[in-house]
């Protein structure tokens, strides 16, 4: 890790969405992080926690019933107060490479995969001659992992797996200063998660961005096991808020996460004790005044009917404490 300004600062991030009849669905409320240039910081929580939304504040593909707030620093860039011209022109591929939700549809239908990759290389890298782009292509290709037997097909012809690969080599063609993967692994078997998220960490490592600013990675996931593998710093994200903000090395191994959430989603997982996280998350429409997870906490106390401020790391009431914290 280096001294140099992050590659991505967010600051009170929140998202709204208003819905007919005056509804106002909480998206994302007030997130706060950095993302350092050489860092992947993995944005964990259940499905419908704003996880996505939050990246596609970032994007600058809401809808247009949804309404930002605060900051979100790429460089000198507030990506929130961005125009449509600058986010299509500068932002999208080149300055942020993403790796979609939905790969498959993500890609254009009515052309092959080679097609695609062949117009982004020429876009992103300035290779010029039929040759040279094919070339280039066929190695981005490699890079994720893509068959090259599988380069003239169309998407509708892909299987999810291999729909996420042609997405994450594209992805990676312009060598963007951030790359920003929601469920990049979603519909692959364990080796090429391994692989995916190995080639992620290359991208973040490999330090010839031609600005200087380094590169990093913001992966969004539910996958816990490639989290472990790749991140650096863990974001848990529930009804919106980042409830914990914390090292990896902490937060997977000892003392592990100090938020009831967060060590409920670490249990949850068949290697450890293979227990859910009781009950079902808030909607985000009717969400309670004080903490949205006291329904599903075993540790709530009248005290959590006030909202738990971020401190320190985490936002909680009543945190575990590690054994060499307790007086
Ligand atoms: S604030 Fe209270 S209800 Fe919320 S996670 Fe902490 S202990 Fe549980």
């Amino acid at each position: 890790m280096t001294s140099r300004p992050p590659v991505l600062s967010v600051r009170g991030l929140s998202v709204r969405f208003l819905m007919p009849g005056g509804r106002r669905i909480a998206a994302v409320t007030d997130a706060h992080f950095d993302v350092a240039a050489g860092e992947c910081l993995a944005l964990i929580g259940e499905s419908g926690c704003g996880k996505s939304v939050l990246a596609s504040a970032l994007l600058g593909l809401l809808p247009a019933n949804a309404q930002a707030a605060g900051e979100a620093r790429l460089g000198c860039l507030d990506l929130l107060t961005a125009d449509e011209r600058t986010l299509a022109r500068r932002v999208r591929g080149r300055l942020i490479g993403l790796i979609p939700q939905s790969p498959a549809a993500h890609l254009t239908p009515v052309r092959t995969v080679r097609s695609q990759l062949e117009e982004t290389v020429a876009a992103l890298t300035g290779t010029r001659g039929r040759a040279a782009v094919r070339v280039a292509s066929e190695t981005a290709a490699e890079r994720a992992a893509f068959p090259t037997g599988h380069l003239d097909s169309h998407p509708h012809e892909l299987s999810g797996g291999l729909a996420q690969r042609a997405a994450t080599a594209l992805a990676l063609v312009g060598g963007a200063p951030l790359l920003l993967a929601d469920e990049p692994t979603t519909g692959l078997d364990r080796d090429l998660v391994d692989h995916t998220v190995d080639e992620l960490r290359r991208h973040v490592d490999s330090d010839d961005h031609e600005d200087g600013t380094g590169r990093a990675l913001l992966m969004i996931t539910h996958d816990l096991m490639a989290a472990e593998r790749i991140a650096d710093r863990v974001a848990v994200m529930y009804a919106g808020r980042i409830v914990e903000l914390t090292d990896a090395r902490t937060f997977f191994g000892t003392p592990g996460p100090r938020h009831p959430y967060s060590r409920g989603l670490l249990q949850a997982l068949p290697q450890r004790a293979f227990t859910p996280v009781p009950g079902m998350p808030p909607e985000l429409g009717d969400l309670p005044d004080g903490c949205a997870f006291a329904p599903r906490c075993e540790r709530a106390s009248e005290a959590c009917t006030a909202l738990p401020s971020m401190s320190g790391q985490v936002a909680c009431h009543h945190p575990h404490v590690p054994e060499d914290l307790r007086a």
